[in-house]
């Protein structure tokens, strides 16, 4: 008898007894797919010279390919790092009554674009353009899917075949391919480029716009510093002078924040207020950086512009999710009712005392009974505060192979993403979520058991 007719049909491996609780699970057209995969695979082993498994074992493969299908999903993280907006992994995580406000928009019907009074349409910005106004003091505001369309949007509907003028020092790259002159251009504006990377003066401005330069834009230089010889003008004087010419000024301001950072030992990051008080006339910026929400970009500014903005045909196609509005919501309420620090779970992180996550890391280090407590550094992350560093407090684990270690703790659920610092794994709990610390010491004791029994045996 040949090898191949060895293999068993598709009929006599769902007639397995583990067969029917694949079934029941994943649902008969998907595990018949998985079986003939598996038995394809079986057939070009056979070509290869591998033996026939026993029909147990074929089973056995099919369950666990299946079950990988489940795991391709997100993967919940515990992060370790001390890189508060971590973008790999998601930025900034949503305090419980933001995810609450999300889930309960997702799960039910609600008045996304109703007016409950009149009981006809209104926009799905109304409510959040409402708090926005009550917030920053703007005359109007737009939520869109992320802060890259807002700046797209803002510029697609203010300088389309106009030329825009910006220094160069701001032609930066944010990451993940978002860079300023790519936009200009997609938007269909014309770059009109003034001074050099190190000096920018308030002349080259007004050169530009005796040039013919049209619009102003001022970009933020989120995630570098150029320093040594340099200078560039103040914000409110590029603005006074773009004014007296009749132009507009659109700031891309990146990282949202409306806290001042000073205030926790970290640099001065610009803060959407400070550039109103300039007086740009449209502004955009991320939710989910020094926001602390989710995922969107808020345009907010003159009605003049915005009333524009709003009407733009790619205003539909870069709209904001209805349930992410309503996460917004509830994070900008957090900032109105003043419980900014208390409630926005990457605020909590940016001000949590060194005492308190010395605290922390002793209570973990007690709980594991293993491990050294070290100076560290935690870093805000999310192309914000380059060189910026918080103090903190480590729990260090003394290993030989750390690479092994972090490798095992990743694979975990939650994974666990530590971080190597002098030739240790260390933990940063300025960065690991409170309620994540049982779960967080069971995985850890676990893992390191696994780890000293495989390699340092
Ligand atoms: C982060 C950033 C963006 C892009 O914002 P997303 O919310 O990631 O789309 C644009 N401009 C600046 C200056 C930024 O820092």
């Amino acid at each position: 008898m040949s090898d191949f007719s060895r293999i068993p049909s598709v009929e006599q491996v769902l007639l397995q007894e583990g067969s029917q609780n694949l079934v029941t699970n994943f649902g008969r057209s998907l595990v018949v797919d998985e079986i003939r995969i598996t038995l394809e695979s079986i057939r070009q082993g056979i070509v290869r010279g591998e033996p026939v498994p026993e029909i147990a074992k074929i089973v056995e493969k099919t369950r666990k390919s299946l079950e990988d299908l489940e795991k391709n999903s997100l993967i919940p993280v515990i992060n370790a790092t001390g890189v508060i907006l971590h973008t790999n992994l998601g930025r900034a995580p949503l305090s419980h009554s933001v995810a609450s406000a999300v889930v309960a928009g997702l799960t039910s019907y609600s008045t996304v674009e109703m007016n409950l009074v009149t009981g006809t349409r209104q926009n799905r910005n109304t409510g959040l353009e409402g708090l926005i106004k009550r917030l920053l003091n703007v005359e109007a505001s737009l939520a869109v899917n992320n802060n890259a369309a807002a700046v797209f949007l803002s510029l697609r509907t203010m300088a389309y075949k106009k030329k825009v003028i910006i220094a160069r020092n701001q032609l930066v790259e944010i990451g993940g391919g978002f860079r300023i002159p790519d936009i200009l251009q997609q938007s269909g504006a014309r770059l009109m480029e003034i001074g050099t990377t190190n000096q920018i003066r308030l002349d080259d401005y007004r050169r530009a716009i005796d040039e013919g330069g049209s619009i102003v834009l001022h970009v933020h230089q989120a995630n570098f510093k150029i320093t040594g010889y340099t200078s560039e003008p103040e914000l409110k004087d590029i603005v006074k002078l773009a004014h007296s010419n009749g132009l507009p000024v659109i700031d891309d301001l990146g990282s949202g924040a409306l806290l001042d950072t000073s205030i926790f030992g970290l640099g001065h990051e610009p803060t959407v207020q400070e550039s109103l008080a300039d007086g740009v006339d449209v502004i955009c910026f991320s939710c989910d950086k020094l926001l602390g929400g989710p995922q969107a970009g808020i345009i907010a500014g003159k009605s003049e512009y915005l009333s524009k903005i709003k009407k733009h045909p790619l205003a539909r196609v870069l709209r904001t999710d209805k349930s992410l509005i309503a996460g917004l919501e509830v994070t900008l309420l957090h900032y109105l009712k003043g419980k900014v620090e208390s409630d926005i779970p990457i605020w909590q992180m940016i001000s949590t005392p060194l005492d308190e996550i010395r605290r922390r890391a002793e209570f973990w280090k007690a709980r594991l009974g293993d491990g050294a407590i070290i100076d560290g550094q935690s870093t805000v992350g999310g192309g914000s505060l380059p060189d910026e560093i918080l103090p903190t407090q480590l729990l260090a684990l003394a290993v030989k192979k750390t690479d092994a270690l972090a490798s095992l703790l990743r694979t975990e659920t939650p994974a666990i993403i530590s971080r190597i610092q002098d030739g240790m794994i260390c933990f940063d709990p300025r960065t690991v979520l409170p309620e994540q610390d049982d779960v967080f010491i069971e995985i850890i004791t676990r893992v390191l058991s696994k780890y000293r029994e495989k390699y340092e045996n």
